[in-house]
């Protein structure tokens, strides 16, 4: 069978819940890797029992999660941490969460793997024109949406066996003007959707593995309710 990677999966609202199932559902092995601020409530509600309902597979059998990882995908490793960051009362009970130290640990715990989703993005000022907003939510919104997936797939491409896939979703604010939609996560949009094509281009020859992303439609996860979508 084939063994996924899921960043961005923190509880079973967005899309990366549904193509874990999916992908559960065809016969792969469930690695998540989970924000770590929401990481408590979400391996909590877990274990509770909290997903049991959303957790049924066609088959009627439940999706199993073989390990949860902690992530914070705007950092690469340890160094880029600053210290505000370290000494958050959110993040001093996990370690290894940078995208370097993620993988190293799937490494690890595993070997390798055949898919990767990235199915995370964030945008502090999303609900600024982006007339209004700053050069730092810019960046930040680019940083968590964005560079997030160039870094992820840098990292786990040498892990990925050959023939293997990497999927990230997109929306279609990068092409059309969706007003709400702002902070520079428009601008965000359309550089993944740039980098997927570039990275698909380098990644296919360098490691034989195929790059894509998916322009999905509104879903009322929970990153979408913050922006009231
Ligand atoms: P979601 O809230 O379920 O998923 C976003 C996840 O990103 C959350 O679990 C959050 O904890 C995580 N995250 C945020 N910052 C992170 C970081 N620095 N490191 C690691 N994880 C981080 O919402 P969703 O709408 O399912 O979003 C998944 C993807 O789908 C996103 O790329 C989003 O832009 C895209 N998308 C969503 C819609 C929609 O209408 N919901 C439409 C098109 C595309």
């Amino acid at each position: 069978g084939k063994r996924a990677f899921i960043a961005g999966v923190a509880d079973d609202h967005g899309y990366g819940w549904a193509i874990s199932k999916a992908l559960a559902a065809a016969g792969a092995e469930i690695l998540v890797g989970t924000w770590v601020p929401a990481l408590n409530i979400f391996e909590s509600s877990l274990r509770r029992g909290k997903f049991d309902e959303t957790r049924k597979l066609p088959d009627g059998s439940l999706m199993e999660i073989t390990k949860v990882y902690p992530l914070d995908a705007v950092f690469d490793s340890p160094e880029d941490v600053p210290e505000d960051i370290k000494t958050n009362k959110r993040y001093l009970g996990s370690s290894n969460w940078t995208v370097k130290e993620v993988v190293e640990s799937v490494k690890q715990d595993f070997g390798s793997i055949d898919i990767l989703v990235h199915s995370l993005a964030n945008g502090p000022e999303v609900t600024k024109p982006l007339l209004e907003t700053s050069r730092y939510g810019y960046l930040a919104a680019i940083s968590a949406s964005s560079y997030s997936y160039v870094s992820l797939l840098k990292h786990f491409a040498p892990i990925m066996n050959p023939g293997g896939a990497s999927l990230s979703l997109t929306y279609i604010a990068s092409e059309r003007i969706i007003p709400g939609y702002g902070g520079g996560m428009s601008s965000a949009k359309a550089a993944l959707e740039s980098d997927t094509r570039v990275l698909a281009f380098e990644a296919g020859r360098k490691h034989n593995i195929r790059v894509n992303t998916i322009s999905a439609g509104p879903l009322r996860s929970r990153a979408a309710k913050a922006i009231g979508f």
